[in-house]
């Protein structure tokens, strides 16, 4: 009724009439009450306006790319509230320092995890690291800056068939001071950082931050040497001259 007429108009069902559309499947498949009632509260809004296609459908989430009422384009991250990934999920909030309570509900946890990337971009972001800019989020919904133009802009793996040497070098670079950046000045580790969480656009983006912490966090040596050891050997792998994982380690863990 309500709900199936506001859900229509965000899908634009009323202008194209594919109820078969691959949007309304990946939709009515993982979408319950709550993700309904959440898009719906967005709507009312005008934080989302439309959304118009899936960018992405994974374990824990899909992200579409959308529209605000104002015509800007969106990224919507939507987290399943039923996933396999509750193990994980739940250990990463456990040994993380900023998050006190842990709800026993999956549902509610799912909403702890939402809110936490949230503040990840955001602290991203405070130190100058680049990351889609954090909009909204409520629930299981984050509402980001969408990187892209009409399309999303292309993951580093899409494109490394076409780069060079010296694209390489620089993205190196790039990767490389976002993590120390990160580290020293925001006491901060992404903790999945690789050729899949850089998007290549005007300037390199990274994303993904759902996993991030704080050092304080007791697995953030553990993230950090993970993020160190990506970010070397893909490059590394790439011909780029890169760092030696051991003595980067301990020249930023100061051991
Ligand atoms: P995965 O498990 O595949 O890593 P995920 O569920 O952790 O996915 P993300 O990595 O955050 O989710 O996003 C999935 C994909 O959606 C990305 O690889 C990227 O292609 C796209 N994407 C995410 N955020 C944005 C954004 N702000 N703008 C454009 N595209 C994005
Ligand atoms: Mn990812």
């Amino acid at each position: 009724e309500r709900f199936d007429r506001e859900i229509a108009e965000i899908l634009g069902l009323d202008e194209r009439r594919e109820k078969d559309s691959e949007l309304f499947k990946v939709f009515s498949e993982v979408f319950d009450k709550t993700t309904v009632e959440t898009l719906s509260y967005f709507h009312r809004r005008g934080k989302i306006e439309q959304l118009l296609g899936v960018i992405s459908t994974g374990k824990e989430a899909n992200v579409f790319m959308g529209t605000d009422s104002k015509g800007n384009k969106i990224a919507v991250k939507i987290y399943r509230t039923y996933t396999t990934e509750f193990r994980r999920i739940w250990e990463y909030l456990a040994a993380d320092p900023r998050v006190g309570y842990l709800p026993k509900d999956i549902r509610k946890l799912v909403f702890v995890w939402t809110r936490r990337e949230f503040k990840n971009l955001q602290r991203a972001m405070k130190y100058a690291v680049r990351a889609p800019e954090p909009i909204a989020f409520r629930n299981n919904i984050l509402i980001m800056e969408f990187i892209g133009d009409e399309v999303p802009a292309p993951r580093l793996k899409d494109v490394e068939k076409v780069l060079e040497k010296r694209d390489f070098e620089e993205l190196y670079e790039f990767s490389m001071s976002a993590i120390e950046r990160l580290w020293k000045r925001g006491d901060m580790v992404h903790g999945d950082l690789s050729e899949y969480n850089i998007l290549i656009w005007e300037k390199p983006v990274i994303i993904d931050w759902s996993q991030a912490t704080v050092k304080r966090n007791r697995m953030s040596l553990t993230l950090l040497y993970r993020d160190l050891r990506n970010i070397i050997n893909y490059f590394g792998r790439k011909g780029v001259a890169v760092d030696d994982l051991e003595e980067k380690f301990k020249e930023l863990t100061g051991d």
